[in-house]
């Protein structure tokens, strides 16, 4: 069957008002995949249009990520390769986050400081930032376990965070200090609108328990319905893969293609007749299910973490129980709107609402910066240099603007 493929102006994003002043900004990605990501890539695939939004707003960024990346920002790759298969490896995210904290204090020592950090690693950079001459934000990209809560108290005073949903922040350790809430970007220009969909069912991820692709496939089979399963079997996931997955894969009712990515990834988003998240855990955001969106997809998910906010229940999707609840829910796709889905990612989620967002958080963020080494330098002579460096960097900032609370607050 034919698809059109729409890109009707007035589902694209507004164009953004131009920032109020141009800043020096450090992007720390992580080292393990390049930006944008080649085909999996959560963590990349956000700093991917970030870095390029706020170039094309005027500002100067620098994005220290792995080798191979790509971005219109200034691209520091500071390590020989990048490490998709050791990802969480402290070996290398210690090497990669100081190396690239070396050059940030060099660019401060040599006149020419970055008015902000933003910290997209795991947890190095967070740990080390209250040795860094220049503000830090951290973006917490992953849900709070027992052991990551525990981490989370204890660095609390070094660095303010953002978090991407506000279910991500319901289980937040004490002690946080949380500069803002602010989604997920993505691109909506680099996603088509595509209102007639074909037969399938599509489900993409990695594969895991708390994804559920054994779940997904368990539903399709309930509704009757074509099922492709799309994402790379990482390693330490064969066991699951091969017990769960592997043995319900027919080529006809269930289909697996491996890793995507390009056009076949947008391709297989834009035309599902829905999007399965049976996911089982506190999902922080969950990228897919704004891909799937934005093309007009809709999305039939557990009402488990960010689904909850992301999925607007009986108008960009469904929100269900479990997988017989999420086989009827396929016979009521029928009034889920195309363009009411992709129109809410826009309004939420674009890049261009995503980058204003971000700005207002690194001129508050600086601004208290400036306001403790203010009140630190009034002790006397124990205030360093380096200190001085990070004050001068907030205050040239702070001068700029009067950035607004938004605590809380989803942009
Ligand atoms: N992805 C991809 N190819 C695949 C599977 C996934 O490019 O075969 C991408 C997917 O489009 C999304 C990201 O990987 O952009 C996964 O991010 P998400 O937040 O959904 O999941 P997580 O970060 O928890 O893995």
């Amino acid at each position: 069957m034919s698809v059109t493929i729409e890109t009707l102006h007035h589902h694209q994003a507004p164009a953004a008002a131009p920032p109020r002043r141009k800043l020096r900004i450090a992007l720390l990605a992580p080292p393990w995949i390049p930006v944008p990501p080649p085909g999996y890539g959560g963590i990349e695939a956000v700093v991917a249009p970030l870095a390029d939004e706020l170039v094309r707003r005027g500002h100067d960024v620098t994005l220290f990520a792995a080798p191979g990346s790509r971005s219109s920002a200034r691209v520091r790759a500071l390590l020989d390769r990048a490490h998709p298969d050791e990802i969480g490896s402290a070996l290398h995210e210690v090497d990669h986050v100081t190396r690239a904290f070396a050059e940030i204090d060099a660019a401060a020592e040599l006149g020419r400081p970055f008015d902000i950090v933003h910290d997209h690693c795991g947890f190095v950079a967070f740990a080390l930032a209250d040795r860094l001459a220049t503000p830090l934000v951290h973006t917490l990209h992953g849900p709070f376990t027992a052991q990551t809560s525990v981490f989370y108290e204890h660095h609390a005073h070094k660095a303010p965070v953002v978090a991407i949903s506000r279910t991500q922040l319901e289980s937040a350790p004490s002690g946080l200090r949380v500069a803002g809430v602010v989604p997920n970007p993505i691109d909506a220009d680099c996603w088509p609108l595509v209102r007639h969909k074909e037969d399938y069912l599509l489900w993409v991820g990695r594969m895991t328990e708390e994804k559920g692709p054994h779940r997904a496939i368990a539903a399709a089979r309930h509704a009757g319905m074509r099922l492709i399963l799309a994402g790379p079997v990482q390693p330490g996931q064969e066991p699951f893969f091969e017990r769960e997955v592997a043995p319900q894969i027919d080529g006809d009712r269930v289909t697996y293609v491996g890793e995507v990515a390009g056009e076949r990834k947008v391709n297989l988003f834009a035309r599902a007749r829905a999007l399965l998240m049976p996911i089982r855990w506190p999902e922080p955001f969950g990228m897919v299910m704004l891909e799937a969106m934005v093309c007009g997809t809709p999305v039939i998910a557990f009402p488990e973490g960010a689904a909850r906010e992301l999925v607007i229940d009986g108008v960009t999707g469904l929100l269900v129980d479990d997988e017989r609840e999420m086989a009827r829910a396929c016979e009521r796709l029928g009034g889920i709107d195309p363009i009411r889905c992709r129109q809410s990612v826009v309004d939420r989620c674009d890049v261009r609402c995503v980058a204003r967002s971000y700005e207002r958080v690194y001129l508050e963020v600086a601004a208290q910066a400036a306001h403790g080494r203010r009140a630190h330098a009034a002790l006397g002579p124990a205030w360093s240099e380096r200190s001085a460096h990070r004050a001068r960097a907030a205050e040239r900032l702070a001068a700029g603007g009067r950035p607004r609370s938004r605590l809380g607050a989803v942009q």
